[in-house]
């Protein structure tokens, strides 16, 4: 209370009382005044004292100066604790902001704070207001989730609406087309005319149709988009293609300028010739006849660094677009009403769907239009880059397994070689991923697959690619075989990013030498020199370890102690041979699942053995065929 007063007599910085001073010289009139003064300032103290919104004033370190009884309900604290202490809230020096307090019972409290700068006894102040809007904000978090239910059934019905006439309309259009065709009987000339305008509208319908069913798709999250590496200038082709007979039925001509020369970009053929042809249809619709319409393209730098992309431009000399409607355009349903050409009115949903797109492919689209003068949209779209391709795919499937609440696995081989001598095994890998049911993509020295897999099944994955891969470097280069390494992570819903989840699997990487590090390897031969000369080609490889056998009964021996993960076996020895051997070794549970490299000195063009544990006949290799030797050894481990 003594506050108010004292500020009222330093007339400094409180708006009520401006005014109220006014100087006097009769003695009477002065006592009059102050009397209404002190009036005036128990009215002022009984308002703020009593009103449902907090008040504070803070000095510069943010001491609590005055507080009114709200501001210290608040703050669940009385005025009396609040005063002199500093206030423990960032608040901004002026403005507002929102944010919650906790009640004395623990839940929250949104609280609006609005902050000014002020003078306090003649020094630099905050006059701080506090509003307790909980209750509108849960009324509109209300009506927030009633709209949002609405919307859902809005398209779900749209959805079902659009499915339902999509198959009557098509028997419709296939009908006409055969009429049109002449292959119901010959037709005249009315005849063709009305059934040609009948086609423009079943089109028209159709167009329509595929609107509503792309809209609620993209609202559901189920509006696809399938980037790979693309070149612009035929797809630009083809969608002008499909839209060529409307701008000549206007008499309008429609250019296009797009280099076969520019580089590759990164998207969805099929959505960019659905924008193409959405911005062209467009074009073509508000620009009278005898109009010009021009598709052009070109590569974009921008001079603030960054990626470089490619810009697609449809411009129209037609009606134009008022500057206020440039960005309403692109909203769900919106149609500047002056512009609507009653006889082709669309449903407002094109822009919107192709802002979508382009969003989804990583680009941006907006319009340069002047009233009466005509339009140009411009969309844009990123250059092809394989790193780029392999975080789409990523990022694409976090997203949905976070939509759909699921997991999925994320394995990566990385060779530790050039980009270009390991290109050929990711080129004879990816079909054979395909075949399997699996996404896959590679930038240079890496290697990405997804798999529909579970936390549990990360080994099963590793172990899978690992086999297909060592496949792939059998015959594409097997010399770099040794420098693969393999990782798996599996999504989980706070992985955000694709980058997160790709550091996550590199962090578990295992090395291919580390798995043959703890390969241990028997070789029988009774040649001694021959023997010695397998163990050092062996050992060579890295394994753990390379036991000798100079016939089947050390081997046999050897077996007794410790079963190897791999046996190298000469098949002409004396006593027991190969053959009788390999017998003995497919017949015993315990060993016939051990991989065989069978080697002689004297090898025919098709020596063959067949390994039935294997499912494939293996060859037999020339001792004297070192790499070979090598190759069959690195492959089977
Ligand atoms: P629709 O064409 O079905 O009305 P769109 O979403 O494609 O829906 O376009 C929204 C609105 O934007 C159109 O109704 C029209 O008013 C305006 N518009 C779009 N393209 C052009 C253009 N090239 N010239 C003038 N106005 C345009």
């Amino acid at each position: 209370m003594q506050r108010w007063c004292k500020l009222h007599q330093n007339e400094t910085g409180w708006p009520l009382a401006r005014g109220l001073h006014m100087p006097v010289s009769d003695m009477n009139r002065r006592e009059d005044d102050e009397a209404r003064l002190e009036e005036c300032r128990r009215h002022f103290a009984a308002i703020v004292e009593t009103i449902d919104d907090g008040i504070l004033v803070l000095d510069a370190q943010s001491r609590v100066l005055y507080g009114n009884p709200t501001a210290g309900a608040l703050l669940n604290a009385p005025v009396q604790c609040l005063q002199g202490n500093t206030l423990d809230l960032s608040l901004p020096e002026s403005g507002s902001v929102e944010m919650d307090l906790p009640r004395p019972d623990g839940e929250p409290r949104h609280v609006l704070i609005r902050a000014h700068a002020t003078m306090w006894d003649g020094k630099p102040a905050r006059l701080v207001a506090l509003l307790d809007i909980t209750k509108r904000k849960e009324t509109e978090d209300e009506l927030e989730s009633a709209r949002q239910a609405q919307l859902r059934m809005k398209d779900e019905f749209l959805s079902r609406v659009s499915h339902e006439l999509r198959s009557p309309l098509t028997a419709v259009y296939q009908y006409v087309t055969i009429l049109l065709d002449g292959l119901a009987g010959e037709i005249n000339a009315d005849q063709r005319n009305y059934l040609g305008i009948t086609l423009r509208n079943v089109n028209q319908l159709r167009a329509m149709i595929g609107d509503l069913l792309d809209v609620t798709r993209s609202r559901s999250g189920k509006l696809s988009v399938a980037p790979g590496e693309m070149k612009l200038a035929g797809a630009v082709r083809t969608a002008i293609e499909t839209v060529r007979h409307e701008a000549q039925t206007k008499n309008q001509t429609l250019t296009i300028e797009v280099s076969e020369d520019l580089p590759s970009a990164f998207a969805d053929p099929m959505r960019v010739q659905q924008i193409i042809v959405n911005l062209v249809g467009n074009a073509i619709k508000f620009t009278r006849p005898g109009g010009a319409i021009r598709v052009s393209a070109r590569m974009c730098v921008p001079a603030t660094g960054g990626r470089a992309t490619l810009e697609v431009a449809v411009a129209d000399n037609g009606c134009g677009i008022d500057p206020e409607d440039h960005e309403r355009i692109f909203h769900h349903l919106y149609q500047v009403d002056k512009n609507i050409d009653q006889k082709r009115m669309g449903l407002g949903l094109g822009l919107h769907i192709c802002r979508d797109l382009v969003t989804r492919l990583g680009g941006r689209i907006w319009v340069k239009s002047l009233l009466g003068h005509g339009s140009t949209f411009f969309f844009t779209l990123p250059i092809y880059d394989p790193e780029l391709a392999v975080m789409f795919l990523v990022q694409n499937r976090l997203e949905r397994a976070r939509a759909n609440g699921e997991t999925f696995a994320v394995a990566v081989v990385v060779a530790d070689a050039p980009a270009d001598a390991i290109r050929p095994v990711w080129e004879a890998l990816l079909p054979v991923l395909k075949r399997q049911a699996f996404t896959a993509a590679y930038a240079g020295q890496r290697l990405v697959v997804l798999a529909e897999e579970e936390e549990s099944q990360t080994d099963f994955v590793r172990n899978h690619l690992r086999r297909l891969a060592k496949d792939a470097c059998f015959t594409a280069a097997p010399d770099l075989c040794p420098s693969l390494s393999y990782s798996v992570a599996t999504s989980s819903a706070d992985t955000d990013t694709a980058e997160a989840l790709l550091e996550r699997a590199g962090a578990a990487a295992i090395t291919e030498c580390s798995i043959l590090a703890k390969k241990r390897l028997i070789a029988v031969d009774d040649d001694e020199n021959c023997l010695r000369m397998l163990h050092r080609v062996l050992t060579g490889l890295g394994v753990r370890s390379v036991r000798k056998a100079g016939g089947g009964n050390e081997l046999f021996a050897a077996l007794e102690e410790e079963l190897p993960d791999l046996i190298v076996l000469d098949i002409q020895m004396p006593g027991m041979n190969g053959h009788e051997i390999i017998g003995r070794l497919k017949e015993d549970d315990r060993t016939a699942a051990i991989p065989i490299v069978v080697v002689s000195g004297y090898v025919g063009e098709h020596n063959r053995i067949e390994d039935k544990s294997l499912g494939m006949t293996i060859p037999v290799l020339s001792k004297l065929n070192i790499t070979e030797v090598r190759r069959w050894v690195q492959y089977l481990l």
